[in-house]
């Protein structure tokens, strides 16, 4: 099945729905979760723990994942979460977690794989000539249409009085600062500029992530990600543990299309994977139905013990364990 991009699912349905769960559940979660979740402002505290926040989407539903951390006694851990279900809506993710640093890992290895060869300049300036009289443009015309209509929508929409005033204030803004992004045909020198610095950074992108992992310097990993990634430009596929959109800022298209361009397609503003690798084994096959997965997760965010989910679910503590185990990422 083709996969296709509809930027306004990202938006759609925000700040329309009470929060379907408890309030003690709520507490558990930092307030940091919350703010990420507005999406794409995430403070440097925030950013502090998560480099990906505000950037990482389920690949189900759309919707920017929750960044929420356990603190043990030494370490902390930090977790992506899809909470559509928590609100009450609909996303038939069979897992909706992911362990921060797998996130991170995936990452690096997509940029370790896609690394610029010796002659990326030429190369790339020969597909910026391309692109500047193929259909490359004709797409950003095509995204600039769409987004008038989506401001045209918008304004239809607050008159007859259908959205609230701070929410058009919200979406027209987002509107407007994605039309204000999109290249114009006047500029595509000063693209085409853009494009060869954008190149410089990737080139060198691989080797600066390894070594902010490898120091825990996650405001750098952040600062990384949001340079090459747009709000919600990482589309996460939390069962196959595995990257299956990007999202870049504009003048990172080129150079990415010129090293990902066999396995990933455009998509609109989209860089889609149609078979995404996963990390490391990916799926396994276990004794427990996708129901039971999602519980078990949720009570173990909870702070519930091996045993007390043990009790509450009938399942055995060691498959428990393992379950838990794999979703942290450690060798099973
Ligand atoms: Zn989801």
């Amino acid at each position: 099945m083709p996969l296709t991009f509809d930027y306004r699912l990202l938006h759609q349905g925000q700040g329309l729905h009470e929060a379907a769960f408890d309030w003690e559940t709520w507490q558990r979660l930092d307030e940091i979760a919350s703010e990420l979740y507005r999406g794409g402002n995430a403070t440097a505290t925030a950013r502090f723990d998560y480099p990906f926040g505000g950037v990482i989407t389920c690949s189900v539903c759309h919707e920017l994942m929750r960044c929420t951390k356990v603190q043990g006694e030494h370490t902390i851990r930090t977790y992506y979460t899809c909470f559509t279900q928590n609100r009450g809506l609909p996303c038939s993710a069979p897992v909706r977690t992911t362990a921060g640093h797998i996130v991170e890992e995936v990452f690096g290895d997509l940029l370790r794989q896609y690394q610029l060869g010796d002659s990326w300049r030429i190369d790339l300036l020969h597909l910026l000539e391309e692109r500047a009289t193929s259909d490359y443009w004709e797409q950003i015309e095509k995204t600039r249409r769409n987004l008038e209509a989506e401001r045209k929508k918008l304004n239809v929409m607050f008159r007859a009085g259908g959205i609230e005033a701070e929410e058009y204030e919200r979406e027209m803004q987002g509107v407007n600062a994605r039309l204000a992004q999109l290249p114009r045909p006047e500029e595509q020198e000063r693209y085409k500029a853009k494009a060869l610095e954008a190149g410089e950074v990737l080139a060198s992108l691989s080797e600066c992530w390894n070594a902010a992992q490898r120091d825990k310097n996650f405001a750098l990993l952040g600062e990384y990600v949001n340079s090459m990634l747009r709000a919600g430009g990482l589309v996460w596929d939390t069962e196959k543990r595995a990257i299956q959109a990007l999202r870049p800022h504009s003048e990172y298209f080129p150079v990415l299309l010129l090293v990902m361009s066999k396995e990933w397609k455009q998509d609109g503003e989209y860089l889609v994977c149609e078979q995404p690798m996963g990390y490391r084994a990916a799926e396994k096959k276990w004794p427990m139905t996708p129901e039971q997965r999602q519980r078990i997760e949720q009570l173990h965010t909870q702070g519930v013990s091996v045993r007390g989910i043990s009790e509450a679910l009938g399942i055995g503590r060691m498959t428990i364990q393992r379950y838990l185990k794999w979703c942290e990422g450690s060798q099973e």
